[in-house]
This record gives C-alpha cells, sequence and structure tokens, in this order.
C-alpha cells in the first residue's frame, strides 16, 4: 500500500511504499476512499503539545511510532476480512466510516464500545498506528465500521471524528432550552460540526466565537445566532453582552490559555466549560470562585462507536446541516496540512481518491 506518511516530526510529509496488511483475527482491511484532514492532525505532526509551565509532552514518548500515516477521518470500501470475523454485515465493496477511537479490544470500556475510553491500550488509527492519509487501512473489527447508507462519504469522513467530538461535547451540557445561548470557540472544522449538530437537535442560541472574521462569516451561513470577534482583552465581556448575559455553556473547541480565560469569566452561576480542543497552554483558576460560582469544568475526548452510529442516524434523517468541504487528492496531503496550519480552510480538507 501507498501511504503519505510522517518520517520526522515538522517535516513534509512522504510518500512511502508499505506491506499492505493481511487481515488476521476479526480484522477488516479497507481500501481508503476519502480522509479528512483535522487539526488534531497537525498536533501529531508537529510532534507535541503545550502543556504550559509544564512544558511540552512529546508524542513520540507517549507511544506515537514514526513513520506514521495520519488521519483518522476515513471513508473505505471493504476489501477482505479475517477468519475471526462476523461477517454477518459485511460485503466486499461496502461503503463504510471507520471508527478510528480504537482501544485494546478486551477491557470493559471496549466491550461497551466505549473504546475511546480505553485504560489499557489505546491504539487509534492514524495516532498509534497507520490511519487514513493512506490507500489502504484495518479496522480491528467489523464493529467499528458504520455503513454510509447514502451519505456524501466526504462529508461522512468528518462524522468519524469532528462529528462525534462535537456531539459528545454538546451532549455533556445538554439539555438546555433551545433559547438559552450555547458558546462555540472556534469556528474550524470542529466548530461548523457544532453548530450543525446544535442545528439538528433544534437549539436557536448559537453564540460563536473566533479570531478570524472569514469563520465567524462560515459560521453564520452554518446556522449561528450571532458571533463574536476574539481580538482583544474584552472577549469576555462582548460575550456577554452578545448573549445578554453569562452564560450555562461554554464549548471550548480551541483550549488554550485566552480562550480558556474568557471562557471562565463568560460562564454563569452554575455554568459548565466543556474542553474540548488541543491548542494548549495553561489555565489559572482563582479557586475560591469554582464552589462560590458553583462552576463545572469537564474534558471532552473524541465519541464513541455507539454516538458515531446515532450521528450518522441524524445526517441520514436529512436533519444535520453539511459543513463545507474542500476535497484534495492524497498525494496533496501535505499542501492540506500546511493550508490548514495557516488558517485558511473554512470547514474541512478532505483527501479523496478521486479528487484531481
Ligand atoms: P481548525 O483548525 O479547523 O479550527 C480551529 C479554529 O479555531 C479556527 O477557525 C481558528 O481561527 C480558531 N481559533 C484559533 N485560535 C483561536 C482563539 N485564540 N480564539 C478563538 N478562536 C481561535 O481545527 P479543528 O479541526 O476544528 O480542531 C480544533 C481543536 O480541537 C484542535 O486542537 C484539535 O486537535 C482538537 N480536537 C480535539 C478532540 C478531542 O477529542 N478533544 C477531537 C478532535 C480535535
Amino acid at each position: 500500500m501507498r501511504a503519505w506518511a510522517v518520517i520526522e516530526t515538522g517535516k513534509p510529509l512522504q510518500e512511502i511504499e508499505l506491506p499492505t496488511p493481511e487481515p488476521t483475527g476479526k480484522q477488516v482491511l479497507l481500501e481508503i476512499t476519502h480522509a479528512g484532514v483535522c487539526h488534531s492532525d497537525l498536533h501529531i505532526w508537529e510532534g507535541e503539545y503545550d502543556l504550559g509551565s509544564r512544558g511540552k509532552m512529546r508524542l513520540t514518548d507517549r507511544g506515537v511510532v514514526l513513520p506514521l500515516a495520519m488521519g483518522h477521518e476515513i471513508v473505505g470500501k471493504v476489501l477482505k476480512w479475517g477468519p475471526e470475523a462476523n461477517s454477518a454485515g459485511l460485503k466486499v465493496g461496502d461503503h463504510m466510516i471507520v471508527f478510528p477511537w480504537v482501544g485494546c479490544g478486551k477491557c470493559a470500556e471496549c466491550l461497551a464500545d466505549e473504546d475511546n475510553m480505553c485504560r489499557v491500550k489505546p491504539a487509534s488509527l492514524g495516532v498509534y498506528q497507520n490511519g487514513g492519509y493512506a490507500t489502504h487501512v484495518v479496522a480491528p473489527e467489523p464493529r467499528h465500521l458504520v455503513p454510509l447508507g447514502g451519505l456524501d462519504p466526504s462529508l461522512a469522513a468528518t462524522y468519524a471524528c469532528s462529528g462525534i467530538t462535537v456531539f459528545s461535547a454538546i451532549n455533556k451540557v445538554m439539555p438546555m432550552p433551545a433559547d438559552e445561548p450555547i458558546v462555540i470557540v472556534g469556528a474550524g472544522g470542529l466548530g461548523l460540526n457544532a453548530i450543525a449538530v446544535l442545528k439538528a437537535k433544534g437549539h436557536k442560541r448559537i453564540v460563536v466565537v473566533d479570531v478570524a472574521q472569514g469563520k465567524l462569516d462560515a459560521a453564520m451561513k452554518e446556522g449561528a445566532s450571532d458571533t463574536v470577534l476574539a481580538d482583544g482583552p474584552d472577549t469576555a465581556k462582548r460575550i456577554i453582552e452578545v448573549a445578554g448575559g453569562q452564560v450555562g455553556a461554554i464549548v471550548d473547541l480551541v483550549n488554550g490559555t485566552d480562550t480558556a480565560r474568557f471562557a471562565f469569566d463568560a460562564l454563569r452561576k452554575g455554568g459548565k466549560l466543556v474542553q474540548v480542543g488541543l491548542f494548549g497552554g495553561e489555565m489559572n483558576i482563582p479557586l475560591p470562585l469554582m464552589p462560590i460560582r458553583a462552576l463545572t469544568i469537564q474534558g471532552s475526548y473524541v465519541g464513541n462507536v455507539k454516538e458515531l452510529r446515532e450521528l450518522v442516524k441524524i445526517a441520514q434523517s436529512g436533519a444535520l446541516p453539511a459543513i463545507p468541504i474542500t476535497n484534495m487528492p492524497f498525494n496533496q496531503a501535505d499542501a492540506a496540512l500546511n493550508r490548514l496550519k495557516d488558517g485558511k480552510v473554512v470547514g474541512r480538507i478532505v483527501l479523496s481518491a478521486t479528487a484531481a
């Protein structure tokens, strides 16, 4: 198989030839047709997370091995499967979304279809093993595959990460009255899918914050009710003004030192901040304010395969607005990453085997 792989962190991806894996056990081999380019790939490519005053966390120290074909928003066609795979729902050529957040496959979490919370051995595709920037991928088990069922494969690819990540994060602040503002920080691939999920849930007040006016324009097109340009020290004040008061729920899809600060300051009594982004840095919390204001801060890590199935059903019902997609060929994966790094992507770039 061919892969567009990270050979060295921060250096251009290289096209390499690897042996095409032969599926064993319950594994399913797929030919990849689409792969979304997520901002997490940028962090992996750069090779480290910013932990603020604790320094940097190197991914190679956390089990990431190079060369690596990144990419975890994968759609592909079933080619063959191992002898222990339950083939009841499988046909050669079936077009499937590949759930990438897999684990050891044996612990209580994995057996409950909550592999993303595996505490034994996270084995996510495109992170700890080869993923979507390649011609082929191996899904550990058939239960990690969700049929496209008529969805646009480029858009459906984004549901494997950005879709379920925001679905899971939004579920952590729900239920909320439809007219009560929910703030989304960051209007990139995740942010636009967050607006789509909130629209599908019938939510009306969606306040979106970003540093780029072009991203806020895209957020309005996607269905945001209000926007705030985070271009100065008074962002919390402006969120409160736009929302008509301090807010009950903020989903921070950036989660850097500055966004954590303004998000904290914009919360009302009893409010909840869900932290999703991996931009990094540090949050400094004045401790008495946590109990006095009865605040909740919760992290949210991707989503599980049950949530993927649920989200796909909502999309198939027609309730989930599409986010803007730009297709590029696989051999331009490096250019796609650089466009994302430069802030030039509205919605998502999805690599496609048929893009020119
Ligand atoms: P993206 O590049 O598509 O979008 C990021 C958006 O944030 C852009 O619109 C950018 O203008 C905006 N932004 C940057 N700095 C900002 C700031 N200080 N204030 C407000 N807006 C700002 O990225 P994405 O693919 O949507 O991913 C967003 C983040 O979420 C990344 O860090 C990614 O790694 C992370 N992520 C986390 C999970 C999880 O499970 N927790 C899953 C997927 C992605």
